[in-house]
């Protein structure tokens, strides 16, 4: 999902009275959605089979019926115990985990309108045993019958008044007559009913009968496997936690699913519909679906859907140059590396018709360079849902083949929403449904390695809109605002707009800056919208900066941190999001695009449909890294010391900040035995000193960059082992013009980007430049603060 829910700012309230709403194209929506061709994919392992029959009631929010699923232990150790995940109930009262911990976090909790809750009537045990023969089809009516005892299994620490504290019913604990040894099968049948929260936390419906998100509706069998670093084979099915997601194993699902006359042709879901909608005796409609390979089953349906399906083609998406790279990086010709098609359904919702081709363009861009970076989307479709505005809840958010996007009205094209949502939900189909973390851990490895992705995709597949133009021989950028009349170059319009400040002078623009306003925008999109007067300065635009924000917190919390047990939201954020996708495009830098490439589509292609643990991304770096480094001006050679760095980057918690000390152009002594015997300040030779300094406790090579006076440039190395590196050079006939630490920016995990640099003299022209653009600053700040009202 997205870290934080998105927000109508204030800018997008300011943007939609400047602009209007956009003219909305007048087309009629396709009448339903035609069954998908059928699978492509073998079934999964073998592991785990679901058979979900069950009817929406009338209310739009009650499903009832049963849940038979057959599991095989994959392990070589056997429980006498299944385990589920009944997440519906964190909504059915104040004892869930999850509302408690929400109390904690929150300084304001939020609370459901009404509540959500799962009941299990009973259990069944349908077959257990080694033979797979008798699980097929139909079991025979004898063999049926034993309902077997269960729990909902006690949630320590469980503070509060009462034996046991309160009651979490969040996981549930099934006991078994027999064990299930290593390799075979059992199947239960569990009869239960659900009802949705109105729309709450990533789950429920409108309220009204109208909207559904049919999420955690169902017993979800958590996953029996061997721990992280070894032992006995346990069940993993945590609690649901306000700072987590959902773990589950990979199976088939077969779902009939009956629906009021209402929604009929209007539903989504993981799966592909088999067939036409059967009707009911009842006056209910049949839908029955299937999917392969998926660890969750999601569905919604809203009667006020509209539903486009469109397919997706590569042809349409080409971008030659990144497929030449990646087919280079991997030894393969183009064409192998294009990825293939597949069906795209989106469900709007009417008010948001304005947004349809800009959702199917943000899911084509995603799939095609997911696809091409990663590996071919297996499914036969993918379904975007933009979420009912009184359910926005569950908005961004990911299951697998399904995905919830959100956007509010009037949206400009260049703010890009509702096409990051987009970008990021869609691309957890690869981070998250394929490659499948164990998310209440390792949150960061879908993520982290998701907006990673994501941010590539903004970068590639919308580049900045930006202008620029010369006047009086500088360079400025700027992003016109509103329509303006044009002028020839080197106008008078140019000295009311913003000057470019060149790296290194600033970064990043807002440097402590309030990181609510950051993170939503609203600030932003001001400076950016205020017209005439502002030219939004776009200094090294790149998506990745703006994750640079999170060096606002302190990273009290190590990666290695159990995703649950961090300090709070904020700290997931980071944690989860931010942090890895700065540390994987760092690692990038330092590897070099085609070594990353052949990394990170090995990582991916080795843990499809599995469930990798951050061990298996370390080695993997380690393989693919073996012999890379970095490089000087003069054939010196850096090798990268993997293990090191992935033990400061995950299990140690170092802050990294390079820093220039000093810079020092000293005339050198000309005559030793005069008191001032030294050469001319102006015309040399200078004994030259440069020293770097490590402030943060991070310790990696880096490249340091010398600007001398003549312009000529070297790059030296520094492997940063110790605190600090000296350049000394006596009787130089020229002066070190610039020094600048890491001059690739290799190292976007750099906490402060600002003391990277130093010049020999100060460059007048550009405090020029600062004065007046601080001063506009503060006049725009003044502004949009009265704004406030
Ligand atoms: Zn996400």
């Amino acid at each position: 999902m997205l870290p934080v829910p998105m927000a109508r700012t204030l800018g997008a309230v300011l943007a939609l009275a400047l602009f209007g709403p956009k003219t909305i194209a007048q087309e009629q929506p396709a009448a339903t959605s035609k069954p998908a061709v059928a699978g492509t994919l073998a079934p999964a392992a073998k592991t785990l089979r679901y058979h979900l029959q069950v009817r929406l009631q009338e209310d739009g929010r009650t499903i009832d019926g049963t849940c038979r699923l057959t599991w095989r232990n994959p392990t070589e150790q056997a429980t006498s115990e299944l385990r589920f995940h009944v997440y519906n109930n964190a909504w059915a009262d104040w004892n869930s985990v999850w509302l408690r911990q929400a109390r904690m976090f929150e300084s304001q909790p939020r609370r459901p309108r009404a509540w959500g809750e799962t009941t299990l009537h009973r259990v069944r045990l349908i077959e257990s045993g080694a033979t797979e023969g008798k699980t097929q089809g139909e079991e025979d009516p004898e063999d049926a019958g034993q309902e077997l005892p269960w729990h909902y299994l006690a949630q320590p620490p469980a503070p509060g008044p009462g034996p046991g504290g309160p009651m979490d019913r969040t996981v549930a604990q099934l006991t078994l007559p027999q064990p299930v040894a290593g390799g075979d099968r059992i199947t239960v049948e569990w009869e239960f009913t659900t009802v949705m929260p109105p729309a709450f936390r990533r789950s429920g419906s409108d309220g009204r009968g109208g909207y559904l998100h049919a999420v955690q509706w169902y017993p979800k069998l958590g996953v029996f496997e061997v721990p992280e670093g070894g032992g006995p084979a346990h069940w993993n099915c945590l609690p649901y936690h306000y700072l987590t997601e959902f773990y589950a194993d990979f199976a088939d699902f077969q779902v009939e699913l009956t629906l009021p006359e209402r929604y009929l042709g209007k539903v989504g879901a993981t799966g592909s519909l088999l067939s036409d909608p059967e009707r009911q005796a009842d006056g209910g409609w049949l839908h029955r679906f299937s999917a392969t390979n998926v660890h969750d089953f999601a569905w919604t349906a809203d009667p006020d859907f509209l539903v486009f399906q469109r397919s997706f083609q590569a042809r349409d998406h080409r971008d030659q140059t990144e497929e030449e790279k990646v087919a280079k990086a991997l030894g393969k010709h183009p064409s192998e590396v294009v990825p293939g098609s597949t069906q795209m359904i989106l469900l709007l919702q009417p008010e948001h018709r304005e947004y349809r081709e800009r959702y199917f363009h943000a899911m084509a861009k995603t799939i095609y360079y997911y696809g091409l970076w990663y590996g071919p989307y297996p499914y036969e479709t993918i379904t975007l849902v933009d979420p009912a505005s009184d359910a926005r809840a569950t908005g961004g958010m990911e299951y697998p083949r399904l995905v919830t996007g959100g956007v509010y009205k009037g949206n400009p094209e260049r703010w890009l929403q509702p096409e990051g949502i987009t970008v990021h939900e869609v691309g957890h189909q690869f981070w998250y449904g394929m490659v499948a973390n164990d998310e209440f851990h390792h949150a960061w490895l879908d993520e982290g390695f998701n907006s990673y992705s994501t941010h590539r995709v903004l970068d590639k597949a919308w580049p900045p809109q930006r202008q620029t133009y010369d006047v009086w021989e500088h360079r400025r950028y700027g992003r016109r605002p509103a329509p303006a009349p044009a002028f020839a170059g080197n106008d008078a319009r140019s000295f009311l707009s913003l000057e470019s400040l060149p790296w290194p002078a600033v970064d990043p623009w807002l440097p402590s800056g309030q990181l609510a306003l950051r993170h939503h925008g609203s600030l932003e999109v001001f400076l950016a919208e205020l017209p005439f007067l502002t030219y939004y300065p776009e200094v090294e635009r790149h998506a990745f900066y703006g994750l640079r924000s999170s060096f606002d917190f302190h990273w009290n919390d190590p990666l290695a941190k159990p995703s649950y047990q961090v300090l709070g939201w904020e700290m997931r954020t980071v944690n989860g999001y931010r942090r890895p996708a700065l540390m994987l495009e760092s690692l990038a830098r330092l590897m070099g695009e085609e070594a990353w490439i052949r990394t990170l589509r090995d990582f991916y292609q080795s843990w499809r449909f599995g469930h990798p643990r951050p061990a298996d991304f370390a080695q993997t770096l380690q393989i693919h890294g073996e012999g890379l480094g970095l490089r000087a001006s003069h054939e010196a050679f850096l090798p990268l010391d993997w293990s090191s760095l992935w033990n400061q980057l995950y299990f140690e918690n170092a802050g990294l900040d390079f820093a220039v000390k000093r810079l020092l152009n000293q005339p050198s002594v000309t005559d030793a035995k005069k008191i001032d015997g030294f050469a001319d300040p102006e015309t040399g030779p200078w004994d030259v000193t440069v020293e770097v300094i490590r402030l943060g406790d991070f310790r990696a090579p880096v490249q340091v960059e010398i600007l001398w006076q003549d312009g000529q440039r070297e790059w030296h190395l520094w492997d940063g082992q110790t605190n600090w590196w000296r350049f000394h050079q006596e009787n130089s006939p020229r002066r070190v013009q610039q020094v600048i630490v890491d001059p690739q920016r290799q190292w976007l995990l750099d906490r402060n980007w600002l003391n990277n640099s130093l010049r020999d003299r100060p460059e007048r022209k550009r405090s020029r430049a600062t004065g007046l653009r601080t001063l506009l600053w503060a006049q725009q700040i003044v502004h949009y603060f009265g704004g406030l009202g």
